[in-house]
């Protein structure tokens, strides 16, 4: 049995921004199931609603100082679902703010602060609980600096394992902040933390954990790359065979249309009557005609040039052209926000779009939807292809990184396909797969075949808890 401590700035159901905080409570729970002592280590926001979900006070708290500054966490606790230990973090003025990084007009100008602290706070709870797990996992920039910490100050006190959900997202802060964050200026340097005159926390963590994962297999060969390493291939390269990909499983306990209660009526491979009530629900919902006949394309995502967004916008004339609707639910940059409500104005009938962050839409489109978009440009993992397939909702997306790994294209393998792919990031190449879904819907016994591989699938935990608890061995022999 292995004693491993999760450090992640977000987990699910307490906070969220995107599937990290899936990854941060499904895996600790997938690792609670396979017999292992597990803690995972998160700040408490004040958006998180304490009643809800059960955060209690245990009365300890302790003082973390950095570069001066001190300041005094306090310890809550909770537990999520299967049981597993969760510690949260209370600064009132690191982490008592509404949003977990910062608000539509940009992030906190204190992140560095506010995440070193957090990254320090580690070791003093390792104190404080009397614990000393074997592993430590961090996950993203956000925690970047825990392994750095861990190894230049606590003498490589436990195994460090980082996984890097989103390569590009590094955590980038002025050279003048090394002070502040408690780290030496000799680190501060092209093999340390320095990234072109500023200090990445991310790098620190690729720089100073034993062991780097990412999300799926296909991500980690693309991450090696100039075009998909973010200016940090080379970094990656250099760490050889300690950078692995592991793919993210799903937590069928929250997304199964067997069971959701977030959905109008549940539904499974042995009869989908149900599924044709969420998909008139759907349309309702978004004030389309419920008795619309064509086929519907839902869309869920943080509206970030990642995710593709321009080049859904520019098919979207042709998708109406074709008979389609669009159902789009997000949040995010501004540009890309206006881009979609434009087009949910111009084709009134057949194209709606929610400017929201809202769990339970997100279930209801992958139930109500026949087809599932996801034309991002770089996908490190993503989790909506994998829920669509339980919901019997086919995904069309660029094969890319993690789309690539668990998404079969249907012409590519007759026999085997689960969705539709187009590999060049093209409007055009884009459009051949929505031409080709369109046929599909037109076929129902083909549509059905396709949508029954779907939900065959399997991408629960155990297999990926299995490959993590392998590596976790591999950073204490
Ligand atoms: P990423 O982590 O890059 O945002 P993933 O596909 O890995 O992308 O995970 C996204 C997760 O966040 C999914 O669970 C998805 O349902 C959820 N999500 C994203 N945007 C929204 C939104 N506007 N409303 C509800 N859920 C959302």
């Amino acid at each position: 049995m292995l004693d491993i401590l999760h450090c992640s700035s977000e987990v699910a159901p307490f906070s969220k921004t995107g599937g990290l905080a899936d990854v941060a409570s499904a895996l600790p729970e997938a690792l609670t199931r396979l017999g292992h002592k597990v803690t995972v280590v998160t700040p408490l926001y004040a958006s998180i609603d304490r009643d809800k979900h059960g955060v209690r006070p245990t009365g300890r708290s302790f003082d973390v100082t950095l570069g001066g500054r001190t300041r005094n966490l306090e310890v809550f606790e909770a537990h999520l679902p299967q049981g597993t230990h969760v510690v949260l973090l209370g600064c009132e003025s690191l982490f008592g703010r509404e949003e977990l990084y910062g608000t539509r007009d940009g992030d906190y100008p204190d992140n560095h602060l506010r995440f070193a602290f957090f990254s320090a706070a580690v070791f003093r709870l390792m104190r404080s609980l009397r614990i000393r797990p074997s592993v430590l996992h961090c996950h993203d920039w956000q925690t970047g600096l825990v392994p750095a910490y861990n190894r230049l100050f606590h003498l490589d006190l436990c195994g460090t394992v980082l996984t890097v959900h989103n390569l590009a997202y590094q955590g980038l802060f002025p050279a003048d902040v090394v002070p502040d964050i408690g780290l030496p200026w000799e680190i501060f340097n092209p093999e340390g933390v320095e990234f072109y005159g500023n200090v990445n926390f991310l790098k620190a963590g690729l720089v100073y954990s034993d062991r780097i994962t990412t999300v799926s297999p296909g991500y980690a060969g693309e991450i090696l790359t100039e075009q998909f390493g973010c200016g940090l291939d080379g970094v990656l390269r250099g760490r050889g065979k300690d950078v692995v990909g592991i793919l993210n499983g799903v937590d069928y306990q929250q997304w199964s249309p067997l069971t959701d209660k977030l959905i109008p009526d549940n539904y499974g491979p042995d009869d989908l009557s149900g599924k044709k009530a969420c998909r008139q629900a759907l349309l309702g919902e978004f004030g389309l005609e419920p008795s619309f006949e064509g086929p519907v394309f839902g869309v869920v995502g943080r509206l970030a040039a990642q995710k593709g967004f321009d080049l859904l916008a520019e098919v979207l004339p042709d998708l109406v052209e074709m008979g389609a609707a669009v159902v789009i639910l997000g949040t995010g940059e501004r540009a890309v926000e206006e881009n979609i409500s434009e087009a949910a104005r111009r084709f009134p009938r057949n194209v709606s779009a929610r400017i929201a962050y809202d769990n339970g839409l997100a279930h209801r489109i992958e139930a109500g939807s026949d087809f599932f978009l996801m034309p991002s440009r770089y996908e490190p993992c993503g989790l909506n292809q994998i829920y669509s397939m339980k919901y019997g909702t086919i995904p069309v997306v660029h094969a890319v990184g993690g789309l690539e790994d668990t998404v079969i294209d249907i012409k590519e393998e007759p026999e085997r396909g689960t969705g539709l792919k187009f590999r060049e990031f093209s409007a055009e190449a884009f459009l051949d797969a929505l031409r080709r879904s369109v046929s599909l819907y037109a076929d129902k016994r083909a549509m059905d075949a396709v949508i029954r591989r779907g939900m065959d699938m399997d991408f629960s935990w155990e297999a990926s808890a299995g490959a993590y608890v392998d590596l976790y061995e591999q950073t204490i022999d």
